[in-house]
């Protein structure tokens, strides 16, 4: 888009996305009618010829609440225009978007008892973002995303790899603990999700992984089988992410480790690191 807008003009839009995004809101549409949405894996796994595009992946992002038509610009002149703003700390953008959060009462999950709001464990500049379900009791309890079991394994997943817990950020797809760890409500990943997008936004990982199916399918809008999600690339919004077994199922099915291992084999490769031959424990 370069050249296409007066220099004025270019530092008005900028302001405005500038603007748009200190209200909270970072995600834009077109009004234009889009392409169709990615309902299949193989719209969306990533390719050599990536065959997803920006323009059909309206449902990934927050609802009617958030969005902000802006019909004269593409969406790739507002990330461009967005990204012309001073970079910031991710750490200081965190806590942004840990104030925006608040103490939350958006959905119905803050009146079904739970005891705290499971924002982010792990370090703002890491490379390698995990993301789950949703807090468990021991989460709700301490306040700290994966510290129960599942977390127990996640951990050693991550040390197989070569790398400690304060390498890697943590986050769910939701932050409240659903009642009885019931599996989170469709409006409840709407609700919740914008603000791990944001979160993503600030951390700028190199590599996603998605752990489990409602990790994947509440990132990626679609709605698959693990078998479909496992073994190859996504983009998410520019960025590659990897679909593996949630670690309270590794607890149920032992077996399926070394499937785990090959997915976290993927990601070491992506990222890399050199790959040790004991896997998973
Ligand atoms: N399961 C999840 O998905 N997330 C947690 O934080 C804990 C257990």
């Amino acid at each position: 888009m370069a050249g296409e807008f007066d220099p004025q003009l270019k530092r008005a839009l900028a302001e405005r996305v500038r603007y748009y995004n200190e209200l909270g809101i970072y995600d834009f549409y077109r009004r234009e009618p889009a392409a169709a949405n990615p309902n299949t894996i193989e719209d969306a796994v990533v390719d050599d010829n990536p065959v997803i595009q920006p323009e059909q992946r309206e449902e990934m992002r927050p609802r009617s609440k958030t969005a902000v038509a802006l019909p004269v610009l593409t969406e790739e002149d507002l990330f461009e225009l967005a990204n012309s703003k001073p970079v910031i700390d991710p750490a200081q953008a965190l806590r942004v978007i840990r104030e925006d959060l608040g103490d939350c009462t958006r959905c119905r999950l803050h009146k079904q008892g739970r005891k705290q709001i499971v924002f982010e464990v792990g370090n703002p500049n890491a490379e390698l973002m995990f993301i789950g379900e949703a807090p468990g009791a021991d989460e709700d309890q301490q306040g700290e995303p994966f510290v129960g079991r599942a977390g127990q394994l996640l951990n050693n997943m991550i040390k197989a790899m070569g790398l400690r817990r304060e390498d890697i950020y943590i986050a769910n797809i939701i932050k409240c603990r659903p009642p009885g760890n019931r599996t989170p409500e469709r409006d409840e990943c709407e609700t919740c999700s914008p603000f791990l997008m944001r979160q993503i936004a600030a951390i700028k990982p190199k590599v996603i992984v998605a752990l489990g199916a409602v990790a994947a399918k509440t990132l990626l809008a679609i709605n698959a089988p693990m078998s479909e999600f496992r073994g190859r690339w996504f983009d998410f919004r520019g960025t590659k992410l990897a679909v593996t077994y949630h670690p309270a199922f590794l607890l149920r099915d032992p077996r399926q480790k070394k499937e785990a291992w090959k997915d976290l084999q993927m990601v070491m490769r992506e990222l890399g690191l050199a790959i040790p031959a004991k896997g998973v424990e």
